[in-house]
C-alpha cells in the first residue's frame, strides 16, 4: 500500500518538532506540504535532507510496483496493484490466447474461426487476443486480424507459467503468487502469471476453470482449443471484472439510429449510462417502426441520478441537441423523454423552443406498448 501524507508526515521534523521543522529547504512551505506532495509522488524524497532511514525504507517499499508489466504484441500483461478489485481497480485484462498447431489437419479451419470471431461490447469489439502458432510452417498469415506469435517466441517471455493440471493446485498457486507480489512485494513473484489450460478437459470444465482464473488471478490464459461459446462467456466475464468500479460504464453521446429511420421517424432521448442505453436500444431495435435515440452526456449516470447531480439539465439537453445538429438532421419536432423525468417537461420545452418534449415510459420494457398508442 502507498503511504498517505499523514503517515509520511509523522517521520518528518515538523511532526517531531525538532530544530529543522518547516525549514523550507525542500522548497515546500511546511513539512506537511512536503509530505502531501511526496504521497502523490510529486516531489523526490531526497529534496528533504532530514528524512530518516526508517521513512526512506518504508516509502521506497510503498512505491515499489508490486507486479511487473510485460508486452506481447501490444498486449499489456500484469502490472496489477491490488488483491481485490474494489480496493482500486484491476488494470490489464488478461489476454486470452489460443495455441494453433499446424500439425493438426484442422488448423486452417481453426485459424479462420478465430479470425472471424468477435463479440460486441460497450463501445468495443472483443476477439481472441493472441494466436500462438505451434509447428508453424511459415505460410502467409498476413490476412489474420488477430495478432500472432510462434510458440518459440512465446517461450521467451518472462512469465510465471502454470500448467493447469489440477484445479486446486492452480488456484492455490495463483492466489499465493499474487499475495506475495502485492502484499510482500516479493520480487521473486513479481512476473505476470500465465495459466496454460489443460487440453484434455471438456469445454464446460475448461470454461468453468478459466472463469475462476480470470477472477483470481491469472494475468494471461492460454488455451489449446477454441470454441466461440466459451470465448464469448470468458470475454464477457473478463470485461465485467476489468472495468474500473469507480467509473460507470458509458456510451458516447450521439444520435443513434434504429431500423433505418428517415427524417420523420420518432425520436427518443436518454442518458449515456450504458445499462440505460442498452435497455432502451434493445427495445427500439425490436420495434416495428424505425426510430432515433438522442443520448445526452451525463458522466455515465442513470436518468434520475444524472438529474439529481445536475448532469441532466434542460441546458445540457439544449446544448446536445445543438451539437448533434438534430434540427437539420431530422424533421420530427417531438422528442420522447424518459418517464422518470416528467417533472422536467416545462423547463425542457422552455429551453428548447424548436422542439416539443413529451413524457415516455418509466421502464424501457414498456416502450413497445407506448409506441403502439402514440399519435404524434
Ligand atoms: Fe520539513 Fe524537510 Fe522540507 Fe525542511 S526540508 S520543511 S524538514 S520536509
Amino acid at each position: 500500500m502507498e503511504m498517505t501524507g499523514l503517515q509520511i508526515f509523522k517521520y518528518l521534523p515538523g511532526a517531531k518538532k525538532t530544530e529543522k521543522a518547516n525549514c523550507k529547504e525542500c522548497g515546500c512551505p511546511t513539512c506537511m506540504a512536503f509530505a502531501l506532495k511526496l504521497a502523490k509522488q510529486n516531489i523526490e524524497l531526497e529534496k528533504c535532507p532530514y528524512v530518516d532511514e526508517k521513512l526512506k525504507e518504508q516509502y521506497l517499499h510503498s512505491i515499489k510496483h508490486p507486479q511487473k508489466t510485460i508486452e506481447i504484441k501490444n498486449l499489456k500483461i500484469g502490472g496489477e496493484q491490488v488483491l481485490y478489485r474494489h480496493e482500486k481497480t484491476f488494470i490489464n485484462r488478461p489476454p486470452l490466447a489460443v495455441i494453433v498447431d499446424y500439425k493438426d489437419s484442422n488448423s486452417k479451419n481453426i485459424l479462420n474461426r478465430i479470425n472471424e470471431f468477435e463479440i460486441k461490447g460497450v463501445n468495443e469489439l472483443f476477439h481472441v487476443d493472441l494466436i500462438i502458432l505451434k509447428n508453424y510452417n511459415g505460410e502467409d498469415i498476413s490476412d489474420l486480424k488477430v495478432p500472432t506469435i510462434t510458440y518459440e517466441e512465446f517461450e521467451t517471455y518472462k512469465l510465471i507459467k502454470i500448467k493447469d493440471t489440477d484445479f486446486q493446485k492452480t488456484k492455490e498457486q495463483l492466489i499465493s503468487t499474487r499475495q506475495k507480489a502485492i502484499k510482500d512485494k516479493d520480487e521473486k513473484f513479481s512476473d505476470p502469471v500465465c495459466v496454460i489450460m489443460n487440453e484434455n478437459e471438456d469445454l464446460y470444465t475448461t470454461c468453468a476453470k478459466a472463469s475462476y482464473y480470470i477472477c483470481k488471478y491469472a494475468n494471461m490464459l492460454v488455451f489449446n482449443k477454441f470454441d466461440e461459446a466459451m470465448f464469448s462467456t470468458l470475454l464477457t466475464l473478463r470485461q465485467n471484472i476489468y472495468t474500473d468500479p469507480q467509473k460507470p460504464l458509458q456510451v458516447e453521446s450521439n444520435l443513434y439510429e434504429f431500423n433505418n429511420p428517415d427524417k420523420d421517424s420518432i425520436v427518443f432521448l436518454t442518458t449515456n449510462f450504458a445499462l440505460t442505453f442498452f435497455a432502451v436500444a434493445n427495445e427500439l431495435e425490436s420495434l416495428s417502426v424505425p426510430s432515433y435515440l438522442i443520448v445526452i452526456p451525463a458522466d455515465g449516470m442513470s436518468v434520475l441520478t444524472a438529474w439529481s447531480a445536475e448532469k441532466f439539465t434542460a441546458q445540457i439537453v439544449a446544448n446536445t441537441i445543438k451539437k448533434l445538429d438534430i434540427k437539420n438532421k431530422i424533421n420530427t419536432r417531438t422528442i420522447i423523454i424518459p418517464g422518470l423525468l416528467a417533472h422536467m417537461i416545462e423547463e425542457l420545452n422552455e429551453e428548447n423552443p424548436d422542439f416539443k418534449f413529451i413524457v415516455g415510459t418509466h421502464e424501457a420494457s414498456a416502450i413497445k406498448d407506448f409506441v403502439k398508442n402514440l399519435s404524434l
